[in-house]
């Protein structure tokens, strides 16, 4: 029988390999129902493409557009929708890769309605910990990290739980991005183009961005205390520029177990597909004989001060990460549209997350609430800095 598929944020990097894997596959998995932003046209070919019955499109203006282009090109019979939250609970896995906060209503519909999630989209994990830790507990419901490092810190626990007491600290590998090595001073001329130069992942431009400031790892800190239950003093970030290895597990004997592919997502992607199981794959072996030398060392935490400010909120805990999240896109999408220099990404959400009275959200609105929240202060002090 074959697994039923639905995709959240189709048109994207996650989105694009997610149809690969499935593409490779197709004995194994169909896609039944997609979703996109804005970008139809885009989204229209991955209908075609994949054959799915749904296409959810979140612009409304957009929506309008796709129905007609699914009837010039014949494709009456697919229906397109709001939404794809309701549709959650009709496949077998869900996987969510939407960008940003945008993502939180598939992550919760999913694991509420007792499906698989495949989460790329970290942003709605972090932001709503305390709201989607007990729906994981739903009957059937099971979250399996696509981020390379949880996927890495998965595969090292087999597991989406250590055994207790085994555990000694989780290691999350990181590019360093494209400023590795930088000092503060070298970096106030950055352009948009250079952050979105990264070395060894081709990744959508919010992530990249994330990456380039080092809030992107600060940000799977948090990530993986949510996945994993281990606490923020046992979570360890190392610099690894090669991206070979994607995360480590030390155990409490000091024997350590990390997990290597080629820096490809349609892996970790596979392996969310397929869990239990593994599945063969078509991409990205190794090739010993030419990988050349791993190496490792420490994240400069002063130049790149989004990795602390992220750990700080998830030690901070309640909504701190949401309001943190939200600042963060708020300011990187200020730095994309040439409003805010790179360097100013962090004293946005410094200065939003220093002001923040920390409250412990309940429901998915005290956290739509705590994002509301989160860009009303981040949207200010971009506007403060740019008089
Ligand atoms: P992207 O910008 O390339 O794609 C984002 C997708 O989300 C697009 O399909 C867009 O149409 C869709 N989208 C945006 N708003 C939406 C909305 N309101 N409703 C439905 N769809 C919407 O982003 P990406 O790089 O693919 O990243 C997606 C997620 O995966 C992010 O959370 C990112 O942190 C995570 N992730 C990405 C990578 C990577 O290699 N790209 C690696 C690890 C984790
Ligand atoms: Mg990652």
């Amino acid at each position: 029988m074959t697994v039923s598929v639905a995709l959240a944020g189709c048109t994207g990097s996650i989105g694009r390999q997610t149809v690969e894997v499935v593409a490779a596959d197709p004995d194994r998995y169909r896609i039944d129902a997609v979703s996109v932003g804005s970008s139809v046209a885009d989204a229209v070919q991955v209908v075609a493409s994949t054959g799915a019955r749904v296409l959810a499109v979140a612009d409304e203006a957009a929506r309008f557009a796709a129905r007609d282009m699914l009837n010039d090109a014949g494709m009456v019979r697919v229906e397109v929708v709001d939404d794809l939250a309701p549709v959650c609970s009709e496949v077998d896995v869900v996987v969510n890769a939407v960008v940003g906060f945008a993502g939180l209503d598939i992550t919760v519909a999913t694991l509420a309605a007792g499906r698989r999630l495949a989460l790329a989209n970290k942003e709605s994990l972090i932001a709503a910990g305390p709201v989607v830790q007990p729906l994981r507990a739903t009957p059937g419901a099971e979250l399996i990290p696509v981020d390379s490092e949880h996927s890495a810190l998965h595969q090292c626990l087999r597991s989406g739980t250590p055994g207790a007491g085994e555990v000694e600290r989780l290691i999350l590998t990181a590019s360093g991005g494209p400023f590795r090595g930088r000092t503060l001073d070298e970096l106030s001329q950055v352009r948009r183009q250079d952050a979105l130069a990264h070395p060894t992942w081709a990744m959508g431009p919010k992530i990249t961005v994330d990456s380039s400031t080092l809030m992107n790892k600060g940000l799977e800190v948090i990530e993986a205390h949510e996945l994993f239950a281990v606490p923020y003093d046992c979570i360890d970030v190392v610099v690894h520029p090669q991206s070979v290895v994607h995360s480590m597990v030390e155990f409490t004997d000091a024997s350590t177990i990390a997990q290597l592919s080629m820096p490809d997502m349609r892996l970790p992607i596979a392996y969310a597909l397929a869990w239990p199981q593994r599945g063969g794959t078509p991409f990205g072996r190794i090739d010993w004989a030419t990988v050349g030398s791993l190496t490792f060392e420490r994240p400069d935490r002063d130049t790149f001060r989004c990795l602390d400010l992220a750990i700080a909120a998830g030690r901070m805990g309640g909504d701190a990460p949401a309001v943190l999240s939200a600042a963060n896109e708020v300011a990187v999408e200020a730095f994309l549209d040439g409003h805010l220099g790179w360097a100013a990404i962090s004293d946005v959400v410094s200065r939003v997350l220093d002001a923040h009275d920390v409250a412990v959200p309940g429901t998915v609105g005290d956290v739509i609430d705590a994002d509301r929240r989160g860009r009303i202060a981040a949207t200010a002090v971009v506007a403060q800095m740019a008089a």
